[in-house]
């Protein structure tokens, strides 16, 4: 085992990852640097002074990775909750179960046929010559179910022009067309919801997502330094600079910032880095507003989340956050409390007006009958969150600019992991970012391939 110095940049679960397994190897010549005064990153969570818990954004677990499964029931215990997902999309004023394309019949007689015809003619498309996402979607679904709910629906969400945008990432994200099952479904009336690797997910019962994440304390808390922001790398003399002055030397280092940022902090008198900052500054990624609203009220259902692809509504994505778990609440009292969150996004492409974000939004969902006229009332806490780097955007020149960013780095003893370390969506969920840091660690110390994070 070696024992050079190994700097983590970043307590997201990738730098958690990472740090959990040094301390499990027995390694000792390492520490981490967190801008922040808290762990957990885009996974953690926060306590208003009402007493409820917010996510950032609509947060559950399910992994089918076997040693990210085995780490989190280790730390976590029976502290799940264990749910199974129940969702829908809202559009044309009806609810609509989750997957859209497989529960057409929710919608009114013209929109059916608009998408059964739809899906037929796509079946004599070449999807293989799909350009861009945009035309993926035309091309797999066909004109009625891309202009009812996946066009605006991603148009919304990623806050970029989709033709923009690659397809090659979709896998497990969109689900699959059977043309049979849905016209089955329509014609036979029946339901078909349980597509997706999330249909049954876990949530901690106590501290909202971050609760799983502070679990790791314990194994990192000597070696965090907390508000301390990495602003510059020397790759000569392999030093980070923190907030602009303090300094630390490395031999590896693993970083989980967003990489297009730390790229741009690299310094060299040696080499030539302009193309990787150019590729790095080519990368596109949006942000979002959450929207949390406290109820002094007892909500009915048994809703997890909906998506709402209409324009007039300002938020993609509302999460029941209330349901996932009682102590979400103050006091866990579901029968006095609730609480809704709501997604806004924004990027070059989308702003959006912070100033009216709250009013719009409980406006919305009056408008769209997930709470009465007169619940506006019975809000009892406003919780507002802006997060700059959200969803890192799979764009059509996404993989040629990244593989250049990652072979430069790698030639310099930096291991780039996580959501917007490594910058890949198809790979930027909870488990994902933290098998990265936790394989990155295996390579440099042990010398291991990594299985996730591919060149
Ligand atoms: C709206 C939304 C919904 C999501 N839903 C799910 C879900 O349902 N399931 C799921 O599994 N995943 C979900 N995710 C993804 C999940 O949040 C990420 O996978 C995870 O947080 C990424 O971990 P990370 O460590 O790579 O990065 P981050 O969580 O971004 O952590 C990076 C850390 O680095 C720190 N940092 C940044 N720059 C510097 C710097 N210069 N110096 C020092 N420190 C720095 C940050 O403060 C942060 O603590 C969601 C994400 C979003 C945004």
């Amino acid at each position: 085992m070696s024992s050079e110095r190994i700097i983590i940049i970043g307590s997201g679960p990738a730098g958690l990852g990472a740090a959990y397994r040094l301390k499990e190897l027995g390694y000792e010549n390492w520490a981490m640097y967190e801008q922040d005064d808290r762990i957990g990153g885009l996974s953690s969570s926060f306590v208003d002074e009402q007493g409820f818990t917010w996510d950032i954004g609509g947060h559950v677990m399910f992994s089918s990775i076997e040693r990210f499964n085995r780490l989190a029931d280790g730390l976590m215990g029976q502290d799940f909750i264990s749910h199974e997902r129940e969702s829908w999309i809202r559009t044309l004023k009806r609810w609509v179960p989750y997957p859209f394309q497989n529960n057409i019949r929710y919608l009114p007689k013209d929109k059916i046929v608009e998408c059964l015809l739809g899906l037929i003619s796509a079946q004599y498309s070449d999807k293989k010559t799909s350009a861009n996402f945009e035309d993926w979607i035309y091309k797999t679904f066909g004109e009625g179910i891309a202009n009812l709910f996946l066009g605006p629906y991603n148009a919304k969400v990623w806050a970029v022009p989709l033709n923009l945008m690659s397809y090659d990432w979709i896998a497990e994200r969109i689900s699959p067309i059977s043309i049979e099952r849905i016209m089955r479904n329509v014609v036979m009336e029946q339901d078909d919801i349980g597509w997706g690797p999330n249909n049954r997910f876990k949530f901690p019962l106590y501290g909202g997502t971050g609760g799983f994440f502070n679990e790791f304390m314990p194994e990192v808390k000597e070696k965090i330094h907390f508000r301390k922001k990495l602003t510059s790398i020397d790759i000569d003399a392999k030093k980070v600079a923190l907030n602009g002055s303090e300094a630390d030397d490395y031999d590896s280092l693993i970083n989980t910032a967003p990489i297009d940022l730390v790229t741009g902090m690299i310094k060299s008198g040696h080499t030539d880095t302009s193309s990787s900052v150019r590729a790095a500054s080519q990368l596109k990624h949006n942000g979002i507003y959450v929207v949390g609203l406290g109820l002094r009220k007892k909500m009915i259902g048994t809703k997890c989340w909906a998506y709402f692809p209409d324009e007039e509504v300002p938020f993609y994505r509302l999460t029941y956050f209330s349901h996932y778990s009682p102590n979400n609440v103050p006091n866990g009292d579901t029968d006095t409390y609730s609480s809704l969150m709501c997604e806004i996004s924004f990027s070059e492409y989308k702003p959006a007006d912070e100033s009216r974000l709250v009013d719009l939004t409980i406006e919305s969902l009056i408008r769209e009958g997930v709470i009465a006229q007169d619940d506006s009332r019975l809000i009892v806490s406003k919780w507002v969150k802006k997060i700059e780097y959200a969803y890192p955007i799979p764009t059509l020149q996404r993989d040629d600019n990244l593989r250049l960013i990652q072979s430069f780095l790698l030639d310099n003893n930096i291991y780039s992991r996580g959501r917007f370390g490594a910058w890949l969506y198809e790979l930027g969920n909870m488990d994902h970012s933290t098998l990265m840091g936790i394989e990155a660690v295996d390579r440099i110390v042990l010398g291991e391939k990594e299985t996730l994070w591919k060149a």
